[in-house]
């Protein structure tokens, strides 16, 4: 199968550089970035730190790093941060936090909605005693598992953090896609946030890349730690400018993702699936166990690459315009027409009234029922 004939649904990390894209990186004027001297990533920089509202931004060649870099400069060894039992930070970054950052995570519960609930954190910052870590730091998600943070609890849940002395920190990969849900001005979906790490390379459709926001001085700190962890690229220009040009004209097309995502969600619910409530680029449904094995094989075959689990988490972006979703849907629809063929075929094959079926081929059927 043609390469560009293939629907990736796993993740919106999989999106490729557009042409224009491509050509805004050919274009760039690059240097050292490490001496400092690469114009396009301090333009990047200085763009994007302006529009966000912070002192200053810096390019990291991921997410996971520049998440690292931050909590690394909010906390010391010996330090606490509060974090969600989801969330990236604590558990898909290998706890790099602690593994590498000397810092003890004090995870929580993730409410439904994403939150972690006010009196959850105020229990677990720890009073100034010796025999506990310090707690510094409130790590919240945005968006996390496809859900946007409800606005009023992120102005509560920063102002509560401040108001105890914690620095906050927003793991804003897919902050984008939540400003597009909610409506609200990108300013206003991070003013709480100390620090705020935005991905380029997923919805936004830069090959590489995410932004880490905050003060001057917590920049520098994070720009020394970037380069102990190995961080510091040099000719990352051409990076940058992807990142720019994404910032540039790449935005507001993730309303698209997100219709996207709620017709797929409808058309999987018309199949009969259990679907999860759509606010983002995420649609996550029920596949029953009995299923995950033929759809494994049939949907590749298909041209549909997807993560199957008996929560399947679909996800939509740039490469998968509605042509493509639709094309999806029908591979799934297809699989579940012939399941439902071939069981009610066994059925009536196998009914009394037809004399049940011979011993041999019920056991290799007592599958289909
Ligand atoms: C993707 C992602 C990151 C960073 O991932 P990288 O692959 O290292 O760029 C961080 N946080 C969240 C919530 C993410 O989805």
């Amino acid at each position: 199968m043609n390469r560009s004939e293939i629907i990736d649904l796993r993740s919106d990390t999989v999106t490729r550089p557009s042409a224009a894209m491509r050509a805004a990186m050919h274009a760039a004027e690059v240097g050292d970035d490490v001496y400092g001297d690469d114009p396009s990533v301090n333009r990047l920089q200085d763009y994007a730190a302006d529009r966000f509202g912070y002192e200053a931004a810096l390019w990291f060649p991921t997410g996971t790093q520049s998440n690292l870099a931050a909590l690394m400069s909010h906390c010391g060894r010996g330090d606490e941060m509060i974090v969600g039992q989801d969330a990236h930070t604590y558990r898909y970054e290998q706890g790099g936090a602690a593994v590498l950052g000397s810092i003890q995570p004090q995870p929580l519960v993730n409410q439904p909605d994403g939150s972690l609930a006010l009196a959850d954190i105020a229990a677990a910052i720890k009073p100034d005693d010796l025999h506990f870590a310090r707690t510094r730091l409130l790590a919240l998600e945005n968006t996390i598992g496809g859900k946007v943070l409800p606005p009023t609890y992120v102005r509560d849940a920063t102002l509560f953090a401040k108001s105890r002395g914690l620095a906050t920190h927003l793991d804003g990969a897919r902050l984008m896609n939540a400003v597009i849900a909610s409506g609200q001005s990108e300013r206003e979906a991070v003013a709480g946030f100390d620090s705020l790490s935005l991905c380029l390379s997923k919805g936004l459709g830069a090959p590489a890349g995410s932004l880490l926001f905050g003060a001057k001085p917590l920049i520098a700190n994070a720009k020394r730690w970037r380069k102990a962890l190995g961080g510091g690229l040099r000719q990352a220009g051409v990076y940058a400018a992807a990142g720019l040009h994404a910032l540039e004209h790449q935005v507001a097309r993730l309303a698209e993702d997100h219709d996207n995502a709620v017709h797929l969600a409808a058309g999987l619910a018309a199949l009969g699936l259990n679907v999860e409530p759509v606010q983002t680029n995420m649609v996550f449904v029920e596949i029953a166990q009995e299923d995950l094995a033929a759809l494994k094989l049939y949907l590749p075959e298909q041209g549909v690459i997807a993560s199957l689990g008996t929560r399947t988490r679909l996800v939509t972006h740039l490469d998968a315009p509605r042509d493509k979703i639709d094309t999806a849907l029908a591979a799934f629809g297809r699989y579940y027409a012939v399941k439902q063929h071939a069981t009610a075929t066994y059925r009536a094959a196998a009914s009394p009234a037809a004399g049940g079926l011979p011993p041999g081929l019920a056991e290799l059927y007592s599958g289909m029922r």
